[in-house]
C-alpha cells in the first residue's frame, strides 16, 4: 500500500464545495485501491485571515511542509478588498508560490466533445482543442523590485503621482521554465511555440536568446516564437496550430485565462503549480466566484480535474489520472451540466455540485473496475 498526504487548503467562496467533491473522487480512489490518501485540512486566504488574522498562516505552512502536494480550491472576496495589500487573500497563493518555489504552472485547455456547443467559437474551430499553457510563476513584473507609487521626479508628468513596476527575468530563471517546457513538448507533440514581446522589451530578448540556447538541447523539439499580441489573436482565430505554449508570468496570466473560454466555462480547467521536485499545488484556474457561493450550484469540474493532474503530476499515477479524467468525461457524454455548462439542450440533466461529485464518483467506480 502506497501512501500519500495531501494538503487540503479549500480557501474562500465556492472553495469548500468544490473541494469536497475532489475529496470525494480522492477518496472513492482509496477506497477502491491500495492507494491510500490522507488529508490534511488547512486555512487559507480570507478564512486564514478570519481564522489567524493573515492570509496564510504559518499554521498552514506547517501543514503544507509536511504534505507530498497541495489540493488548493480559491480564495479571495470582495469584502477583503479594503485591507493591507500584504493581508488580502490572494496573497497566500503568492506566498505559497514563492516559498514552495512553485515556477512553473501547466494549464491545460481540452475541450470535452460533449461541450464543443458552449464554446464561444464555431465547432469546427474548437474540435478536438487539447493545448497546454505552461506560465512562468515566480517572476516577472508581478515580483519584480522596485515597484511602488510615487511622485514623479522629472519628465512631462514631474510633480504627479506615478505607479511604477519592475519586469525582470534571469537566465537561470528562464532556462529552468525552458526545460520545463521542452520536457512536456517531448511528452506531446514535440511542438513548443514561446510568447514574448522581444520587438519592445528587453527581458523578452533576453527570454528569447534563452528559450533558443536551451532549445539547442532538445533537438526533437520544434521551437517557434511568437509576440504576446499576436498569440492573443491566434489563439481566437486557430487554436489548434498550438500545442505547448510557454510564456512570462503576465502573459501567461492572461492567455491562459482567454485560452479558459475555449473550453465553454473556467469552471472545467484545473492547473498545476510545480517546483523542481515536481511538489506541486493544483487548483482550478477560476477564482472563489462570491457571486455563486454556498448555493451548491459551482461547477466542481475544474476542482476534480486538477486533483487528477496530482496523481500524475506529482504521484506518476498516470493510469488513475486517467481514469478519473475518463470520469468526467463520462459524466459529460451522459448529459450532466452544472448551470455554467447547462444549455438547455434535450440531452442535458441539470445537476449541483454535489451531484456532479456524486456522477463523478458512480463512474469512477466503473472505470476502476476496468484497471482491476
Ligand atoms: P472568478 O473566477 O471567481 O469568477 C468569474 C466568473 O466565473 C463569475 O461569474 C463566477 O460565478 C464564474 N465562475 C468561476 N468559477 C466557477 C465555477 N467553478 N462554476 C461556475 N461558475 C464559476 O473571478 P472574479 O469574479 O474575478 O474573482 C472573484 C474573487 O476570486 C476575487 O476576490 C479574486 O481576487 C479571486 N481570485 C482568486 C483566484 C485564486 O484563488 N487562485 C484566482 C482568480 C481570482
Amino acid at each position: 500500500m502506497k501512501n500519500y498526504n495531501i494538503a487540503v487548503l479549500a480557501g474562500d467562496g465556492i472553495g469548500p464545495e468544490i473541494i469536497a467533491q475532489a475529496i470525494k473522487v480522492l477518496d472513492c480512489v482509496s477506497k477502491h485501491t491500495d492507494i491510500k490518501f490522507n488529508f490534511n485540512y488547512g486555512y487559507i486566504g480570507g478564512a486564514g485571515y478570519e481564522k489567524f488574522g493573515h492570509p496564510l498562516p504559518n499554521e498552514t505552512l506547517e501543514i503544507v511542509k509536511k504534505s507530498d502536494a497541495v489540493l488548493f480550491g480559491a480564495v479571495g472576496d470582495w469584502k477583503y478588498d479594503s485591507l493591507a495589500r500584504h493581508l488580502r487573500p490572494e496573497q497566500a497563493i503568492l506566498g505559497l508560490r514563492k516559498e514552495f518555489e512553485l515556477f512553473a504552472n501547466f494549464r491545460p485547455a481540452k475541450l470535452y466533445s460533449a461541450l464543443a456547443h458552449t464554446s464561444t467559437l464555431k465547432p469546427e474551430i474548437i474540435e478536438n482543442l487539447d493545448i497546454l499553457i505552461i506560465r512562468e510563476l515566480n517572476g516577472d513584473v508581478y515580483f519584480g523590485e522596485p515597484r511602488g507609487i510615487r511622485i514623479a521626479s522629472e519628465g512631462k508628468f514631474k510633480g504627479y503621482r506615478e505607479g511604477f513596476d519592475t519586469m525582470k527575468y534571469s537566465v537561470p530563471e528562464v532556462e529552468r521554465i525552458a526545460h520545463t517546457a521542452f520536457q512536456a513538448a517531448m511528452k506531446r507533440s514535440k511542438k513548443l511555440c514561446s510568447i514574448d514581446k522581444s520587438n519592445v522589451l528587453e527581458t523578452s530578448q533576453l527570454w528569447r536568446e534563452v528559450m533558443i540556447d536551451i532549445s539547442k538541447q532538445y533537438p526533437q523539439v520544434e521551437l517557434s516564437h511568437m509576440y504576446v499580441d499576436n498569440a492573443a489573436m491566434q489563439l481566437i482565430r486557430e487554436p489548434n496550430a498550438f500545442d505547448v505554449m510557454v510564456t512570462g508570468n503576465l502573459f501567461g496570466d492572461i492567455l491562459s485565462d482567454q485560452a479558459s473560454v475555449l473550453c465553454g466555462s473556467i469552471g472545467m480547467l484545473p492547473s498545476a503549480s510545480l517546483n523542481k521536485d515536481n511538489f506541486g499545488l493544483y487548483e482550478p484556474s477560476h477564482g472563489s466566484a462570491p457571486d455563486i457561493a454556498g448555493k451548491n450550484i459551482a461547477n466542481p469540474l475544474a476542482a476534480i480535474l486538477s486533483a487528477s493532474m496530482m496523481l500524475t503530476y506529482s504521484f506518476n499515477l498516470v493510469e488513475l489520472s486517467k481514469a478519473i479524467e475518463q470520469a468526467v468525461n463520462d459524466c459529460l457524454s451522459q448529459g450532466y451540466r452544472t448551470l455554467d455548462i447547462f444549455s438547455k439542450l434535450d440531452d442535458e440533466i441539470l445537476c449541483s455540485t454535489e451531484q456532479m461529485g456524486a456522477y463523478v464518483v458512480n463512474n469512477l467506480i466503473n472505470r476502476l473496475n476496468e484497471y482491476a
